[in-house]
């Protein structure tokens, strides 16, 4: 996809202006991609008619060119689309009545679980979960199972078959128990029907809660945006969940669920462990649905953070041989400001998946910071200049090996090297190296 929209933007470039035929031609591509992301067809039409009066509209300022701007428009116009601001639930009750629907194997009971375990960690809440599933005894158990692993009591009424009434009494011993929040699960079915929704109806009228809540698998793609109509038909809620959001769907559902019921998006469900919930952030979602990863937010870190003066002065540095180990270090702390090692790599996309495994140190530059600071001034800015003494001094004092100050001057060797045949066009000899 996000391919799809290079190419559409790239038809941009080179034409100084946003005008009504490149446009155009841009936005077909644009719908195309959307489309590719599971948006619905009418959502994505109207987006980019949107899209299309903002980008005509425009000035264009002659620093951007008019692709960049595209961009913009189309991410902005994408997160604006999907709710601007995070919002959260309303707590004010007490106790505050959630309730949750959805169809079954939507992620309901588990994100039950999740929230519970969310708002426990606020610590100035006491939640509590009560099963109202009542056609599989495993429903029942299963919410238990949750319960017991993030601490938080499950109210439940085994034989008990009217859900309205296991709801009232689960509200009753939370407000004689001091829970101020309670989180009532609820049975689905596989689709949308009659005896569902006049269950769900019932105890929604019943119980009068804060917030209702509708969990939807974003998975399922075109579906979402039907069943969450049907529901919100009858329930008129107030918020939806997304999840199973760690899989690779690009999330298109989203974008097509808030236009088609207008309700927002609170949290997102992100794998099955209790700690995979997330607050829905609008931009993260539509950098999603184009593909992008966080790349635009990584670009902007990494420029907010590297002084371009110190660039162009490192660049004169290299050009005249005067490259030493202080620059070396001051490059790594640069590196080190743009923020956690692991978090900047999971935010390229595709990565971040094979990351969440990965131990990456966030010390991995610690050895060489260590080696660095036990030389002298004039060893820094003399790369050539160590012998064995040197080197075992150095080792010794930043707690380090004769073999880890040699692998370290090898590398700086090699990389002042590289920039020097970068800097001095030699592109050639480079490649042969590298061949080599
Ligand atoms: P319910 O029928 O609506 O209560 O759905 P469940 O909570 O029982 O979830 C159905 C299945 O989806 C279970 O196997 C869950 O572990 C799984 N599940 C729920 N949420 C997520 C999620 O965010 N990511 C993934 N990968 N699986 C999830
Ligand atoms: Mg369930």
């Amino acid at each position: 996809l996000s391919e799809k929209l290079d190419s559409a933007l790239h038809l941009l470039k080179g034409h100084g202006s946003i005008t009504e035929v490149n446009v155009a031609e841009t936005l077909k591509e644009v719908r195309r991609a959307l489309l590719d992301a599971d948006v619905n067809f009418k959502t994505a039409k109207e987006f980019t008619n949107t899209v299309k009066e903002k980008a005509l509209g425009q000035n264009v300022l002659t620093t951007l060119q008019p692709g960049q701007l595209m961009v913009k428009i189309v991410k902005d116009e994408l997160t604006e689309l999907m709710g601007g601001d995070a919002e959260g639930i309303d707590l004010s009750g007490n106790p505050s009545v959630i309730l949750m629907s959805g169809l079954q194997g939507s992620g309901k009971t588990t994100f039950s679980g999740k929230l519970a375990n969310y708002l426990k960690n606020k610590k100035t809440k006491k939640p509590l979960l009560v099963a109202c599933d009542v056609y599989r005894p495993a429903a029942i158990d299963q919410l238990h199972v949750v319960g017991d692993q993030i601490h938080v009591e499950v109210f439940s009424d085994k034989g008990n078959q009217d859900p309205v009434a296991i709801a009232k009494a689960g509200i009753a011993h939370a407000k004689a128990n001091g829970h101020n929040v309670v989180i009532i699960d609820t049975a689905g079915r596989l689709a949308v029907d009659e005896t569902m929704m006049n269950e769900i109806s019932n105890i929604h009228k019943a119980i009068k809660p804060q917030e209702t809540l509708f969990v939807v698998d974003a998975m399922t793609g075109q579906d979402a945006v039907n069943t969450a109509k049907a529901f919100n038909d009858i329930l008129n809620f107030d918020g939806v969940i997304l999840t199973k959001l760690d899989g690779d769907t690009r999330g298109g559902a989203a974008l097509s669920i808030k236009s088609v019921v207008n309700k927002p998006i609170k949290f997102i469900g992100t794998g099955e462990k209790m700690e995979a919930i997330d607050v829905f952030y609008p931009s993260r979602m539509a950098d999603r649905i184009l593909g992008m990863g966080d790349v635009v937010s990584l670009v902007e870190r990494a420029q907010e953070q590297y002084d371009e003066a110190e660039a162009r002065k490192l660049q004169k540095k290299i050009a005249k041989n005067q490259f030493g180990f202080d620059d070396f270090l001051n490059q790594i702390q640069q590196i080190k400001k743009m923020g956690n090692m692991k978090d900047l790599m999971g935010m390229i996309p595709g990565v971040g998946k094979m990351m969440k495994n990965v131990d990456i140190d966030d010390d991995a530059f610690k050895g060489i910071e260590a080696i660095i600071h036990s030389m002298t001034p004039k060893e820094r800015a003399n790369p050539g200049i160590f012998d064995a003494s040197r080197k075992k001094r150095i080792a010794k004092g930043s707690g380090t090996s004769v073999q880890q100050v040699n692998q370290l001057l090898k590398q700086f060797n090699q990389m002042s090297k590289m920039m020097k045949m970068m800097q001095g066009g030699g592109g050639k000899k480079m490649m042969q190296m590298m061949q080599n």
